[in-house]
């Protein structure tokens, strides 16, 4: 589809809520076309149509729900979101008509050599996960999901004078000075061990109910169901188990050396749970300015990277396409959305003054700049690849930038850097645990709340052997797990931003070894958007499959020497 040439400013966007008849009267014109017998270019008219609409009510759907994270006390804007909720449904609906159709269509071996098979293997999937028969079932999940936001969202955490919530209390847990973030882990615990039955009955009835859906759509239990549900095309849990495998083999025991290095660091004699997030004694770096600035020295670290993402981030700035300071009544978080229908995406974000706005920032935008590279992708299904391809954008984005982050950080840019990389590599071995334990509970949905309990200290023991919780309350009897929203919102959504980590370290090596030929890699990655499922896709960007055995040895090597850990091979 042809996109317009230059999008609106954001000011200038204000889409029309779509009307409902009128819209599910196309739907039935659109579903009656397809049934027809026509030749191949009527039918792909057709879904061009079809495409259009869906790019319309997406837009409108981002926009009005962008609108009411920039200010959730408009009761207007409340209002609006309400709407793109209680809608979601019914277009879900409409649009598995449409699919259903296409699926079953007699020239379907045509339209699958015009648009490749992924997003017929996204339908079906799709397809396979929903039935009328489990109505009732996805409402008492979504009711369970709420009510665990509730709970966690409750938190009211007395600290040193503050009255918290898990959020505020968060920068506390690394604070430069070792008993503050120790009071504050002690603290935090403490609120989960007071609501310990509460988180516990919660999950066990979430796994309950998804186990029920998935013996009623034909499933043996519940994981399967799950891979579906995130759209997992062409790998499957062997495959996970591989990667999980060469992360203990390769991971594991590079963190424990990290640990150890940590702890000379910060002048301790263990690394402690309360301790982890801290790497500098000074504490970490900052950003040198404030909001302003930095979206005014962001243009020199995008032109470093390329013509392509320069010109892209002055037209972001040029249209008001970033929303990055904190207001009282603004939503918490960063994102990315994006208007499909000029392609133009939106940032969204809450600076605070910490490096991790450098991070926020630089990640949003590899999101962004993806969105704007796919628009033209003839199908709305490939806007935006499955969540596990979609980090590969953002977080190689930022191992491109990293050569210029002077520009933020001026001489302790190399301490940012170091940090980074830090930190992701720390990050793997908790990723695989959290996939790994979920395994465990959907294969066994019978086991009571303490079996899962021991589930997770066996998992622990795999993966994290050098951590130490000391005589920190609750987080020690194997419910650490239950502070990560995922576990319970999303199943088996986790494994992804590990499997999307090992591909942006390959980035990260190929770049210091010929930058031109890796971000050229990217940008052209970033253009297939999501026609093509995640194996695929890294294969197409000369990246190792981190299904593959040994696909991490090279950026263990190359992180072992960054890091002047000596070799032991
Ligand atoms: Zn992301």
């Amino acid at each position: 589809m042809m996109t317009d040439p230059m999008p609106p400013a954001f000011e200038d966007i204000h889409p029309e809520e779509p009307d409902l008849d009128a819209l599910r009267g196309r739907y039935a014109e659109i579903v009656a076309a397809l049934s027809r017998d026509a030749t191949l270019e009527e039918h792909l008219a057709t879904i061009r149509r079809w495409d259009e609409l869906r790019r319309d009510v997406d837009t409108w759907a981002s926009w009005t729900s962008l609108r009411f994270h920039q200010d959730t006390a408009d009761e207007g804007r409340r209002q609006a979101q309400e709407r793109v909720d209680a809608l979601g449904p019914t277009f879900a609906e409409l649009d598995k008509r449409v699919t259903h159709c296409l699926l079953n269509h007699p020239r379907r071996p045509d339209l699958e050599a015009r648009f490749g098979s992924q997003a017929f293997a996204l339908w079906e999937a799709s397809n396979r996960v929903f039935d009328p028969s489990i109505e009732e079932l996805l409402i008492e999940e979504a009711r369970l999901k709420s009510a665990y936001t509730s709970l966690r969202s409750a938190a009211a955490i007395e600290f040193d004078g503050e009255t918290l919530n898990l959020s505020g209390l968060a920068r506390y847990g690394t604070d430069a000075n070792r008993d503050v973030r120790y009071r504050a882990s002690v603290a935090k615990w403490a609120w989960f061990e007071q609501n310990a039955a509460e988180f516990d009955d919660l999950y066990g009835k979430l796994v309950d109910v998804r186990t029920r859906m998935a013996r009623t759509l034909g499933y043996e239990n519940y994981e399967g169901m799950g891979y579906d549900r995130m759209h997992r095309i062409d790998y499957d849990r062997e495959d996970v188990e591989t990667f999980r495998a060469e992360v203990r083999r390769l991971i594991v025991p590079l963190v424990a050396e990290l640990r150890e290095r940590q702890a000379m660091t910060l002048g301790i004699d263990r690394v402690m749970a309360w301790d982890e997030g801290v790497h500098d004694i000074a504490g970490n770096p900052k950003p040198l300015g404030d909001r302003a600035w930095m979206v005014e020295q962001a243009h020199a670290l995008f032109d470093a990277v390329s013509d392509e993402l320069r010109d892209f981030y002055a037209m972001m700035v040029e249209l008001g396409m970033l929303d990055l300071d904190i207001r009282p009544t603004k939503a918490g978080g960063g994102f990315c959305t994006s208007f499909p229908r000029w392609g133009v995406p939106f940032i969204f974000a809450n600076f605070n003054g910490t490096k991790h706005d450098a991070s926020v920032f630089t990640h949003e935008m590899g999101h962004a700049f993806q969105a704007w590279s796919s628009r033209d992708q003839p199908l709305y299904d490939y806007l935006w690849p499955t969540l596990e391809s979609c980090e590969i954008h953002s977080m190689s984005l930022e191992y491109l930038v990293a050569p210029r982050l002077d520009v933020f950080f001026g001489d302790r840019a190399e301490d940012f850097r170091r940090i980074h990389l830090l930190e992701n590599l720390l990050f793997l071995p908790y990723g695989c645990a959290v996939d790994h334990f979920q395994h465990l509970v959907y294969a066994n949905p019978e086991a009571s709340a303490a079996e899962r309990a021991g589930f997770w200290q066996d998992i622990e023991a795999m993966y994290l052997p050098s951590r130490d919780y000391g005589d920190l309350p609750h987080v020690g009897t194997g419910r650490l797990w239950q502070a990560q929203h995922h576990v319970y919102e999303v199943p088996y959504y986790y494994i992804d931003y590990t499997l999307a980590e090992t591909c942006a370290l390959q980035f990260w090596v190929r770049s210091r070894e010929n930058f031109e030929k890796a971000v050229s890699d990217y940008v052209a990655l970033c253009r297939r958007g999501g026609s093509l499922p995640f194996n695929e896709l890294a294969k197409s960007a000369g990246l190792r499959s981190p299904f593959s055995k040994g696909s991490l040895q090279t950026v263990v090597d190359a992180a072992r020497a960054e890091l002047g850990l000596t070799s032991d091979r």
